[in-house]
């Protein structure tokens, strides 16, 4: 039908790699070339073919429109190479050009023109288990990019099926438009969205409830919706909202906690030192930076500690500077908790380390490298292991690169970035691999536990298991190569172990919804698993038995 035609929900299934009787059946014979293909054959012509290309991020997704499987099959197979082009960093950069490098549309557009009519354009998806949703105004660390933010939904999904085994079928990448104020886009004649500056009255508002409730109306209560990219203030204002009415999460808020508490876990198992005697200070002081925050002092009053004492050793620096109970900008009510009494005059990030004496630094700011050399040296001279993380992303806006980070403190720091950074190898010949603080081992693994038990609500408390099921799988071998992430290679395994964890303990506490309780939770979560194996086309065909259905 039209739709499928228009759209590229429904890929070609196999390509050269149908069987004789199901082009005789199908009505294919002689429309393809003679020789019937194995799935490995073409894994190998796409491989080939990758290597070559000057834009691996079309030819990707033009593959995942051709032939799902073997787009996932290779994915899977190459995903430590890959995802940093269906993923951060390369995304980032195909999303500024979204409508320049345009083929065929994918997931759903739901524009603030549609407001009043969001469930009959649902009616065009006619089934998903799990939705993610961005509006487009912060992509990455990018900024707004309107419409152009889709790369960032098809991108995570992606990684749902290719690190959790989630079945493509079962997920709905979303991008709400209610307009961009990137002016550059506003003078674009390839932008693909409403030519408007963003409405920020109660009509956006309205907007998504409006998207919300059509959601589980069509799809079901326990359809997951992750939120993805949204501005701070409606980042966490929707959180807040939403949590305890759908079952969603924002990841850049409770994914990035997550992946962030367990780099902090993993670098406490080296150093040896509990994490309730970590100081912290963040440089940026949004989402990220809360939502880490918050994790963490979750997991230092699982430890012992009170809430008030656990907030004590988290500090945050954001663009006005240090966050300080009564400085003169203002401080949000998601901040105040951690906005401390003056330790002394701190102007620079550089005074605010060499004041607070933390173990850890964490950037999240987005605002490119700066942690400086001098930072970096005095993290060093502080600490016999300091702990730093450059989590902003693309790599262009990472705090410092794995290099400078490894080299200023003489290959003595616990480092982890957001975006890729390979091994660095040390003027003394010691080759230090820097950990990928990458969102992309919780969520997929958060998402498939919560899918398959009917969680209704997703607690913190399912993030800072997930954090721990992480930490736990580095081995004794990769902490001694600077390692605080199990290798991205190893993803599938990693993500499958999380959602067992995850699994186990929202029926241990009473959060599943979906009964009977399956006994052994590792069989149940690995049978779920999807994979690229292509489908036989061909009809069922038997005899019946006996010769009753013949007259006499
Ligand atoms: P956000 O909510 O907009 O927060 C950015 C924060 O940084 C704000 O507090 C902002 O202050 C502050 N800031 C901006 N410029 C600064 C400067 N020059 N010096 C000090 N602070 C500055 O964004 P977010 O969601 O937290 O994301 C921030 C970055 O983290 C992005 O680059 C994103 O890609 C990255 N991130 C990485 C991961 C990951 O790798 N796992 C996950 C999530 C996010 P104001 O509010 O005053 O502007
Ligand atoms: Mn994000």
């Amino acid at each position: 039908d039209i739709s499928n035609r228009v759209h590229s929900r429904h890929p070609l299934p196999k390509g050269m790699a149908f069987t004789l009787q199901e082009r005789q059946i199908l009505g294919l014979q002689g429309l393809l070339p003679p020789k019937i293909e194995t799935q490995d054959i073409q894994a190998l012509r796409f491989k080939r073919n990758l290597e070559k290309m000057t834009d691996p991020y079309i030819y990707l997704m033009g593959i995942q429109e051709r032939n799902e499987r073997l787009f996932y099959r290779v994915l899977m197979e190459d995903i430590e190479r890959l995802m940093p082009i269906v993923y951060t960093p390369t995304v980032g950069l195909a999303c500024t050009r979204y409508g320049h490098i345009f083929r065929r549309p994918k997931g759903l557009f739901v524009s603030i023109l549609d407001r009043g009519h969001i469930r009959s354009i649902l009616d065009n998806w006619p089934e998903t288990n799990a939705v993610v949703v961005t509006d487009g105004e912060r992509i990455l660390g990018l900024g707004d990019l309107g419409v152009y933010g889709m790369g960032i939904p098809v991108g995570k999904l992606c990684l749902y099926t290719a690190c959790a085994g989630i079945r493509p079928e079962s997920c709905l990448p979303v991008c709400i438009d209610v307009g961009t104020d990137n002016e550059m886009l506003l003078k674009d004649p390839f932008y693909m969205g409403l030519y408007q500056k963003r409405d920020r009255s109660q009509l956006y508002d309205d907007l998504i409830d409006e998207f919300m409730e059509a959601v589980v109306e069509k799809y079901g209560q326990d359809t997951l919706i992750q939120f993805e990219d949204f501005g701070n203030h409606n980042a966490f204002r929707f959180l807040r909202k939403y949590r305890e009415k759908y079952c969603t999460f924002n990841d850049d808020i409770q994914g990035t906690a997550s992946v962030a508490l367990a780099g902090l876990l993993a670098a406490q198992r080296v150093i040896g030192k509990p994490i309730t005697e970590h100081k912290v200070l963040f440089l940026g002081a949004g989402e990220a930076a809360l939502g880490i925050a918050n994790l963490i002092v979750m997991a230092m009053m699982e430890a012992g500690v009170s809430q008030a004492e656990a907030r004590k050793k988290i500090w945050m620096f954001d663009k006005y500077g240090l966050l300080m109970q009564g400085r003169a900008q203002a401080i949000d009510s998601n901040q105040e908790v951690f906005a401390h009494p003056s330790p002394g005059d701190v102007q620079s990030f550089l005074d605010a380390v060499n004041t607070i004496r933390p173990t850890a630094i964490i950037g999240v700011a987005g605002a490119g490298p700066l942690f400086t050399r001098d930072v970096l040296a005095a993290m060093g001279t502080l600490n016999e292991r300091p702990i730093i993380f450059a989590l902003s992303n693309p790599t262009t806006k990472a705090e410092c690169t794995a290099e400078d980070a490894y080299s200023l403190t003489q290959g003595r720091c616990l480092f982890a970035s957001g975006s890729p950074f390979a091994p660095v190898t040390l003027s003394d010949g010691r080759v230090l691999t820097p950990g990928q603080g990458n969102n992309a081992y919780i969520f997929p693994g958060v998402a498939l536990a919560v899918i398959l038990s009917g969680v209704r609500h997703i607690s913190d408390t399912i993030f800072l298991q997930a954090a721990k099921a992480l930490a736990e799988q580095l081995t004794d071998e990769e902490m001694g190569q600077g390692r605080l992430y199990p290798p991205l290679s190893n993803i599938r395994e990693v993500s499958i172990r999380i959602a067992v964890k995850v699994v186990e303990y929202v029926y241990a506490s009473g959060m599943a919804f979906h009964y009977p309780e399956p006994l052994d939770k590792d069989c149940f979560v690995r049978a779920s698993v999807w994979n690229t194996q292509y489908d036989s086309f061909l009809p069922e065909i038997y005899e019946w038995p006996g010769t009753s259905h013949l007259p006499p």
